[in-house]
């Protein structure tokens, strides 16, 4: 604003100078025109018209002179002469003097002055003459033919002067109008330009009442502004505060009027730093009783003053301590969470301090949340968090560190750890606290431990905390004693696995994957009756038992698709034996958990069928008890849609799992499969032979059928027929066979007789 109006002001000074040299220069203009016209005005009024005039009457009198004498010479009437002439030359002279005096020396009018006393001596002879008796009319006529002459010749002398001073007097004329005009001109050019300099500087005004207005605005800002401002002199002498400073004086309770209060202790030394700078301006925070300030600290240079700008910062200086707080606290429990795990454990590494890292987890989780619910198990963890904070309070714990690492994982990190703090004391000290606690919504908790060592499992944080998070993973999958010590061995297990888990997905794209089919044999009338659907997987010329790719598939994910695979493919080549002839064969899938588990299960099997267009009877689905295991209710419900289905069902592998009798009877299933292991030592171990008995017997009892897997002899065979099992399978009878040889059995065992 200051700029524009310099610059405003300036313009202004110089369009008013200009306007001053153009009114001088036209006043001035003005006036000598005017003084030249007046001039020529005067002498033309006062000189040039009246001279003509009197030329021009002078002629007259010239004509009358001549026009009396003649009358004089037809009357005889003296009178002519007397009156007429000598009147006529009276004024003839008077004029011819005047004339004399105006028109200055002229040798025209010498001459016509000359003539003029010519013609009064002629006219006196004449007139003398005219009174002689007789009167000479000869001479008289030879006297007024000499006067016309003479008066003719003076006429032409005068016309001639008459003429000059028309021409004088039109000149004159020419003159003075082309003065006016010029005068016009220069008044109409004036105009112009003072009218152009109006509309200019009335935009200037324009631009200027814009600016000032805003410049007006812009002064009031420091007073409406709702931040304390505060210019301070060279000497800090306080020369200018606003309405908010004292407002912020009366909210920190400070002495009003006592603006330095509100400035920081060491403002000198900031106002030192801000003049070393360039921009000479800086922003610092400080603190002011229990407020945050942030102060702007500008120096103005060219004032030399120091303009301060503060604003209360205290609610963001709060909200970015609490910002820091939640970006490194756990938000359920407050407690550490993994990032300030993570610096921890960097810090520790950084300043090569070994350390113990454990991490905690609550066994099988998310079986817990689904069956208790998100609150009931937030609320169990908030407990659990509370009895380790109470735990870290004992000596085993004291140099430890908690960490709240994700919903239900939790870390101790115990820097430099003693002789009484191996992994076992520590272990037995929390599980002997977790022992004896009862938990408001669950009786009981169990926690997987995964335990590792910096710097003998992993050279940084990164891979210390790999490294114990494997170990907690593996302590998951244990049936008992939830515990793991990572060691290089589980690492390479574990990155085998990883391997196998990637080579599993290769195999799936490249098509690796083959079903075999194991017959299964009814051992009253000798006929095959069913066909296990059993994977096989040759991966780089090896055979890979599906023993061990079939747990990593389920442990990825990757089962489901791999499932989804078999479940198709199997009721395919089903459907393509029951076309071939084999209408009663039932072909059975095994289903793992996971795959059965999962809300879309009976949507596939379906899909299965209906693509497949197998008979659902033809179709038997493996469960195992550990499906059962999960969600009773919901694989009721499951199992109950899918007999609804049309399919067969049976209970894989049984008696090894929990073999909870009691759910035997609530499930729809058709068979039950008796475990190989318990068939292997059948004729040898008698406790085997009881088991195989009672399940035999149960399933009887629940109008079951019973198949043995894993019938390799005979009298395997035989004994069980004795127990009265009605199907086997097993090496025995035939080993699981790729399609080919599986359509050859079947047609050999059809041609044999039955
Ligand atoms: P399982 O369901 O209990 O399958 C029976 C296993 O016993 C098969 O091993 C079979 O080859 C083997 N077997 C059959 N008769 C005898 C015998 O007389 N003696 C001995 N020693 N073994 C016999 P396999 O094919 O290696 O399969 C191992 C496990 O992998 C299966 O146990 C099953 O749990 C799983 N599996 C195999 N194929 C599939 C599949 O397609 N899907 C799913 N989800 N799991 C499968
Ligand atoms: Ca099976
Ligand atoms: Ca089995």
């Amino acid at each position: 604003m200051e700029n524009f109006t310099h610059s405003f002001n300036k313009r202004i000074k110089w369009i008013y100078f200009l306007l001053l040299l153009l009114a001088i220069v036209l006043s001035a203009t003005v006036y000598l025109r005017g003084e030249k016209i007046r001039h020529t005005a005067e002498q033309l009024i006062t000189q040039d018209i009246p001279t003509y005039d009197l030329f021009r009457q002078y002629q007259t009198q010239l004509n009358d002179q001549e026009r009396y004498l003649y009358e004089y010479y037809a009357t005889i009437d003296e009178e002519y002469f007397s009156q007429g002439y000598m009147g006529a030359r009276r004024l003839a002279n008077e004029h011819l003097l005047v004339l004399n005096q105006s028109f200055g020396y002229n040798t025209h009018l010498q001459q016509a002055q000359n003539n003029m006393q010519i013609m009064d001596n002629i006219a006196q002879q004449f007139h003398q003459n005219m009174l002689g008796k007789p009167v000479n009319w000869d001479l008289a006529r030879e006297q007024l033919a000499q006067l016309s002459d003479l008066r003719r010749l003076s006429i032409e002398l005068v016309t001639h002067l008459t003429n000059i001073t028309a021409d004088k007097v039109n000149q004159s004329k020419h003159d003075i109008q082309d003065e006016l005009w010029q005068v016009r001109g220069f008044v109409l050019v004036y105009g112009l330009i003072t009218i152009l300099i109006a509309i200019m500087v009335g935009r200037g005004i324009k631009a200027y009442i814009a600016a000032s207005a805003t410049s007006n605005r812009l002064s009031l800002f420091p007073k409406r502004n709702p931040n304390p401002i505060i210019s301070l002199d060279e000497a800090n002498r306080a020369i200018f505060s606003n309405p908010a400073t004292q407002k912020m004086l009366l909210k920190l309770e400070l002495e009003a009027e006592h603006v330095h209060c509100l400035l920081p202790e060491n403002l000198d030394k900031y106002q030192q730093e801000v003049k070393d700078t360039d921009s000479h301006f800086k922003r610092y925070e400080y603190q002011i009783k229990n407020a945050t300030l942030e102060c702007e600290l500008h120096w103005l240079a060219d004032e030399k003053q120091w303009d301060i700008h503060l604003t209360d910062v205290s609610a963001r200086k709060q909200a970015e301590l609490e910002l820091q707080f939640q970006a490194f606290h756990h938000r359920e429990t407050a407690l550490e969470n993994e990032y300030a795990l993570r610096n921890s454990l960097d810090l520790a590494a950084a300043q090569q301090h070994s350390y113990l890292l454990l991490l905690l987890e609550v066994h099988q989780f998310s079986l817990i949340l689904s069956n208790r619910g998100y609150e009931m198990t937030h609320a169990l963890i908030k407990e659990l968090a509370l009895l380790l904070q109470d735990l870290m309070q004992d000596s085993i714990l004291s140099n430890g560190r908690l960490f709240h690492i994700s919903s239900s994982k939790f870390a101790i990190q115990i820097i430099e750890p003693g002789q009484k703090q191996s992994e076992s004391d520590i272990y037995r000290f929390i599980e002997a606290s977790l022992k004896d606690r009862v938990f408001q919504c669950m009786h009981q908790l169990e926690l997987d431990y995964g335990f590792a060592h910096f710097p003998q499992h992993g050279h940084d944080s990164s891979s210390v905390s790999k490294s114990a998070f494997t170990a907690l993973e593996q302590a998951g999958h244990r049936e008992q004693d939830h515990c793991v010590v990572f060691t290089h061995e589980l690492g390479q297990k574990v990155a085998y696995e990883l391997d196998m888990i990637a080579n599993i997905r290769q195999a799936m794209n490249d098509k690796q994957f083959e079903l075999y089919f194991q017959p299964q044999l009814s051992i009253q009338n000798d006929q095959v009756v069913g066909l296990e659907v059993l994977i096989r997987w040759q991966h780089q010329g090896k055979w890979i038992s599906p023993g061990e790719f079939i747990p990593l598939a389920e442990k990825s994910g990757l089962i489901v698709p791999l499932g989804d695979w078999i479940l198709n493919t199997a009721c395919e080549k089903a459907k393509h034996f029951i076309d071939s002839g084999y209408e009663k064969i039932v072909v059975a899938v095994n289903i793992s958990p996971k795959q059965f588990n999962r809300d879309d299960f009976v949507e596939k099997v379906k899909q299965a069928l209906t693509l497949s267009q197998l008979p659902a009877k033809n179709l038997e689905l493996e469960i195992t008890e550990g499906v059962i295991m999960y969600n009773e209710v919901d694989t009721i419900e499951r199992l109950r849609q899918l007999k609804r289905l049309g399919v067969m069902l049976s209970i894989d592998d049984f008696g090894t799992g929990y073999s909870s009798l009691s759910y035997l009877k609530q499930f729809p299933v058709d068979k039950l499969k008796i475990d190989q292991s318990f068939v292997r030592h059948l004729q040898s171990d008698e406790d085997d032979r009881s088991i195989v008995r009672t399940v035999i017997d149960l399933g009887n009892n629940l109008s079951l059928k019973l198949i043995a897997e894993g019938v390799e002899e005979s009298s395997q065979l035989q004994l069980l027929k004795q127990m009265g099992c009605h199907e086997i399978q097993g090496y025995f009878f035939s080993r699981p066979l790729p399609e080919p040889e599986l359509v050859n059995f079947l047609h050999n065992r059809q041609a044999q007789p039955a």
